[in-house]
């Protein structure tokens, strides 16, 4: 029991042995919440005996709950480690136990981006529908519009249906919208697909309606923990709400100077009200950082004190002194790049690893002159996203081999049937589609039907039966062995190696060592389909970790995260802070991003930008992120030219002004009921601060339409 409390301060004590009740930690970054937060989960554990799979612990990220995973793991020496996971992973958990309450088998896909891009894409091709009817990026809006805000229960009523039924009101449909949303359901129920957002709404769906099986849940998870609660959205405040409505024990952490996700729905309000929302809250303040060194911290300080909407709070150094916080002026983008690889080059030869090194920045188009300077100082490095490793083409067809032993979906059908090539092109393709639609079942069942048929003479067709036959008919294959087989055996891998696609290769290996990875700290007996469900849910930030190699990603993804080198990158006005930030709020939610950009460095943090020109012709000036921090805490490398500076503040105070203007338009709620003199009556869905515009449906239009805020709205 000792143990377990070793090495935390007196205000982590307290929140690792307040058990009961509701408890709200708010604390800076790097003060070790998420530290005190896994080693609760170890205490309730080892401490009171109380058992792994009766606590659920929600983190933002898959990575961070793989993360959490290892250190109970290494705390608790148990394999269980109960509900570790984000909120869409524990739906996913919650659905494989009680989709029937909605109509749905177990045997659930979870659908993510690209495989609603390739439902799309049949529906396009059997409608005449092109791109310029409507884009995919714009459908998928539509479907979440559409399925969170235009009453959930309406959807949940539609998925509900026969698929006959749902077959007809597809046919039926005439408007665009409704043809791709109404393809698109009738599609999904086909292959038993839940979206991520269905995942949401589902399972609260069953929450709310379904006092049975919330009581089940209810009676479970005994502790109910969430990091990152500054952050949360309303669905997700929701969940919260009716899981710990029966223990009533809820443990959350948050650092409200964190929150940037605004701009998706969270609120930190749901942090700030805590207490008035659950009376005998017991708050635990947390105010050593044990993260960065003084200077970094002295830095982080000054920056976000430059926020006016905040409750003032300062980080107080426990580290030692360290280097003084960096600032690097190139004359060009390529400057930029080049002094930072020559700074991690320095690094190396001093000894220390790749992987202790950090580039951070606000958008991914930052990353093109990095990697050119990187790949000519031979400096190897990972890209957290840009193509998302989980929609590369290879990734995608390794798991739809997978997914086909699993389900027999048509989706991962189409995607693999002809990869490598087995002579089933468009031809042989319509004539089992033709079948499939005639038969009412799916492509699968479709060529073991005919398959004996003239049609797949001279084909690689029964070869291809016989394989997914094979490794469907293996009971409980570890999905390693599994992926590895089908790789092999499918003569995929031989495909690629004969184009010469090294790349390609590696990604595949990557992934192996990320199922590798997975079954280690999910247990081996987790079987395809148990993988499968939540690799969906994967993105970049859940690759293999084990590579010696410079990390590059965007701030939003190194939340949480810290590392001993940080060089914060492109830090320019209209770059960080963005062009768009049109709004007071939106500015200092861009603040807090600065903020938890400087705030994951431990040991050395160096902030660097450019000059030359914007995309207008306009000269480029430091972003007013690094002019917040007080002089003094800055050394400056190679300083900008006299002047520049000067300019830059003027130009910065201008901005600031227009901001001020701007904010004073009030916006509507979403959900309020306006009429437009033109487009009649409709509902707001949305309104976005940043680009201070509405997304707006209305009763008579088609599609769901974004108006400025200053757009002639009336309520009704
Ligand atoms: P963030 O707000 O960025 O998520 P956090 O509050 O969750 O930060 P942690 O990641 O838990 O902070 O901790 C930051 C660092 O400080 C980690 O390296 C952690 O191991 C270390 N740390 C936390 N608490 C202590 C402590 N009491 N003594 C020594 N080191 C600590
Ligand atoms: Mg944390």
């Amino acid at each position: 029991m000792k143990d377990i409390l070793e090495g935390l301060n007196a205000s982590q004590r307290e929140a690792v042995t307040a058990t009961e009740g509701y408890v709200r930690v708010i604390a800076g970054a790097g003060s070790g919440k998420t530290r005190a937060l896994s080693r609760r989960f170890a205490w309730l554990v080892d401490g009171l005996g109380v058992i792994p799979g009766r606590i659920l612990c929600v983190t933002f990220s898959n990575k961070s709950a793989n993360e959490m995973r290892q250190r109970i793991h290494a705390l608790t020496g148990d394999n269980d480690t109960g509900y570790v996971n984000t909120f869409h992973g524990f739906c996913v958990s919650v659905l494989q136990e009680d989709s029937h309450a909605v109509q749905y088998p177990k045997s659930f896909i979870v659908l993510d981006n690209s495989d609603i891009d390739d439902i799309l894409r049949i529906v396009y091709a059997e409608r005449g529908l092109t791109l310029r009817d409507m884009t995919f990026a714009e459908a998928r809006d539509m479907f979440e519009i559409r399925k969170l805000f235009k009453e959930p229960r309406y959807c949940l009523d539609l998925i509900a249906l026969p698929l006959e039924r749902l077959r007809k009101k597809y046919e039926e449909a005439a408007e665009t919208a409704d043809i791709l949303f109404y393809g698109y359901l009738y599609q999904q129920k086909k292959c038993f697909g839940l979206d991520y957002n269905d995942l949401i709404v589902f399972t609260l769906h069953i929450f709310e309606r379904e006092p049975e099986i919330r009581r089940k849940w209810q009676q479970r998870l005994e502790y109910v923990m969430i990091d990152e609660f500054q952050d949360i959205d309303g669905l997700q405040y929701r969940l919260m709400e009716a899981l710990c409505g029966f223990h009533k024990n809820l443990f959350v952490v948050g650092d409200p100077d964190q929150t940037i996700y605004t701009w998706r729905g969270a609120s930190v309000k749901y942090l700030l009200d805590f207490d008035a929302r659950h009376p005998g809250t017991r708050t635990i303040m947390m105010m050593e950082n044990y993260r960065s060194t003084p200077q970094i911290l002295a830095a982080a300080n000054s920056l976000i004190g430059k926020n006016e909407t905040r409750v003032k709070k300062d980080l107080l150094p426990v580290r030692a002194p360290g280097a003084p916080v960096r600032c690097f002026h190139g004359e060009t983008a390529e400057d930029e790049a080049r002094w930072i690889a020559a700074e991690i080059k320095k690094l190396r030869e001093a000894g220390a690893p790749c992987k202790s090194c950090a580039v951070l920045y606000r958008a991914h188009y930052l990353t093109r002159s990095l990697e050119a300077a990187f790949l000519k100082e031979k400096i190897p490095y990972t890209i957290y996203a840009g193509v998302q490793f989980y929609d590369r083409a290879e990734i995608k067809d390794a798991l739809a081999y997978l997914r086909l032993v699993a389900y027999r979906d048509d989706l991962s059908f189409r995607r693999v049937v002809n990869a490598p090539r087995r002579n089933m092109g468009a031809r042989r393709m319509a004539f089992l589609e033709e079948r499939a639609a005639s038969l009412g079942c799916s492509l699968w069942e479709a060529l073991t039907a005919t398959l004996d048929e003239e049609i797949f003479k001279g084909t690689r067709a029964a070869a291809f039966v016989r394989l997914i036959e094979r490794f469907s008919a293996a009971p409980v294959l570890p999905v390693s062995e599994a992926l590895s087989g089908l790789l092999d055996e499918s003569g995929y891998e031989a495909m690629l190696r004969t184009e010469g696609a090294q790349q390609r290769l590696d990604n595949l290996a990557e992934l192996k060592q990320a199922v590798h990875e997975y079954e280690t700290t999910c247990g081996e007996e987790s079987g395809v389909a148990d993988y499968l469900r939540h690799a969906a849910l994967f993105t970049d930030g859940d690759r293999a970790e084990s590579a010696d190699t410079v990390r590059l990603m965007t701030v939003h993804a190194a939340k949480g995260l810290e590392f001993p080198h940080v060089f914060l990158c492109g830090m320019n006005e209209g770059v960080f802070p963005t062009r768009r930030t049109r709004t007071l709020q939106a500015m200092e939610e861009e603040r807090r991003l600065a903020f938890v950009a400087v705030t994951r460095a431990r040991d050395a943090l160096c902030l660097t930008e450019a000059g030359g020109r914007t995309l207008d012709g306009s000269p480029r000036y430091p972003s007013r992120f690094v002019l917040d921090i007080d002089p003094e805490l800055l050394q400056h490398v190679a300083p900008p030219r006299p002047g520049l500076i000067e300019e830059a503040r003027e130009r910065i105070a201008e901005s600031e002004r227009q901001l001020r203007c701007d904010s004073r338009i009030e916006a509507l709620p979403p959900g309020t009921k306006v009429t437009h003199p033109v487009f009649g009556p409709g509902v707001i869905v949305d309104a976005d601060a940043d680009e201070l515009c509405y997304t707006v449906r209305f009763d008579r239009l088609a599609t769901p339409r974004r108006l400025s805020f200053k757009a002639p709205l009336t309520r009704s």
